[in-house]
């Protein structure tokens, strides 16, 4: 079994597919408001491209790309009609299904005894627009995580029953996506409602669009999108196969499980720990990881507390603190667990891997670590090891 094919269909066409053009975009959007849908897509903010709440097509990044490299992110303006021209926002839309902090209670002092209130997002809907397929598929995998084994997040498990899904295949490759290793993209397969790819040639701008789901079907012939030419619907296909052909990095999955766990002992995690920060870019960045703490708090009264979840990384020092000490102390050790969580145990835990090749770790570590270069180091100078550190 490949445990790295998160997309279980490995041909790609488009056949059976719509055209739909900007101004039936639009109509996706207040279609999808008013079917209580919060609309949430790519937008410019703060020199970035964000993923924010946006009324409508005028609110996307209309001639906006981005510039990524190990520790690189830049966006800049190359004109054009593409409203989806850049690879990705640096935030993931876990921050909308798993938010960085929630409350989880709160508590009001009430005589001798207090009132609870229990906090719940389950009721919002929000329809994302921009999905990429890698992230696509990071939802598929969180989706395992929180509903798989005998604890499950039920919050999140509300909010994703009820969004909606407009994933955007990719028209052209970061210098840090290996999503082809990861068999996660640049076309979505699975998982989306409606998925799209933009076609821009001169002056003609159109999207191709699939539905994935009945919903999606039904949405897509409401806003009157018309059955796809056999030429639009090969100029889409152009445009993923290029992409295809762009994607530079590579990551080699074969037995990767395997050969982490044995080289637990690899000088190569000294090396990395001489140059990791520990700041735990890497992990608030990734669409996967889904490490988080609990803090409770009170006011200086006593009248009334809470309980908040927020998001930790294994890089930080609390993280690994327990009754009898820290097990965790080195930079090296705090590495080489995101590492081989991702790469290795995750693939234990829940079946799969724990990357799906987004690059986002490479582009926010401040001094450039890539994991396919670990991975690589490690690869060509492996040494079998009797048992971790
Ligand atoms: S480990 Fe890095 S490349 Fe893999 S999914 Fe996470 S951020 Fe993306
Ligand atoms: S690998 Fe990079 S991003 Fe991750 S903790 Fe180390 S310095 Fe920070």
């Amino acid at each position: 079994m490949n445990l790295f094919l998160v997309n279980p269909k490995s041909d790609f066409t488009m056949d059976n597919s719509f055209r739909i053009d900007q101004e039936n975009l639009q109509h996706l959007f207040t279609t999808l408001q008013k079917r209580g849908y919060e609309t949430v897509g790519p937008t410019l903010a703060d020199e970035a491209i964000v993923y924010d709440t946006i009324a409508s097509v005028e609110d996307l990044p209309v001639g906006w790309t981005d510039e990524v490299g190990p520790g690189k992110y830049r966006v800049a303006n190359g004109g054009g009609l593409s409203s989806f021209g850049y690879t990705l926002s640096p935030q993931s839309w876990k921050r909308f299904l798993y938010p960085p902090t929630r409350k989880l209670f709160s508590a009001k002092k009430n005589g001798k005894s207090f009132e609870l209130t229990q906090e719940n997002d389950g009721e919002k809907k929000h329809a994302f627009i921009g999905v990429r397929p890698c992230e696509l598929s990071a939802i598929l995998i969180q989706d395992r995580v929180f509903s798989s084994g005998e604890y499950h997040d039920d919050n999140y498990l509300a909010l994703r029953r009820n969004a909606f899904i407009v994933a955007v295949n990719c028209s052209q490759a970061g210098d840090n996506c290996f999503c082809v290793s990861m068999k996660t993209g640049p076309a979505a397969k699975d998982g989306y409602d409606i998925a799209l790819t933009e076609v821009v040639d001169g002056d003609n701008h159109y999207y191709v669009a699939a539905s994935g789901t009945e919903k999606g079907r039904e949405i897509l012939t409401e806003i009157g999108a018309a059955t796809a030419s056999g030429n639009e619907i090969a100029e889409a296909e152009n445009v993923v196969r290029r992409t295809t052909a762009e994607i530079g990095k590579s990551l080699d999955t074969r037995g990767l499980p395997k050969l982490l766990a044995e080289n637990l002992e690899h000088a190569r995690w000294d090396d990395v720990a001489k140059r990791c920060l520990t700041c735990g870019n890497c992990t608030m960045v990734c669409p996967t990881c889904f490490c988080s703490t609990v803090e409770d708090t009170t006011d200086l009264s006593g009248q009334t507390a809470g309980r908040s979840r927020r998001w930790d990384s294994c890089f930080t020092m609390d993280f690994a603190k327990v009754s009898g000490g820290n097990f965790r102390t080195s930079a090296k050790s705090r590495y080489r667990q995101w590492l081989t969580h991702k790469l290795s145990s995750w693939v234990e835990q829940f079946g799969i891997s724990g990357c799906v090749g987004c690059g986002r770790c490479i582009t926010w570590c401040p001094v450039g670590i890539d994991l396919t270069a670990e991975v690589k180091a490690i690869r060509g100078t492996k040494v079998k090891q009797e048992k971790g550190g």
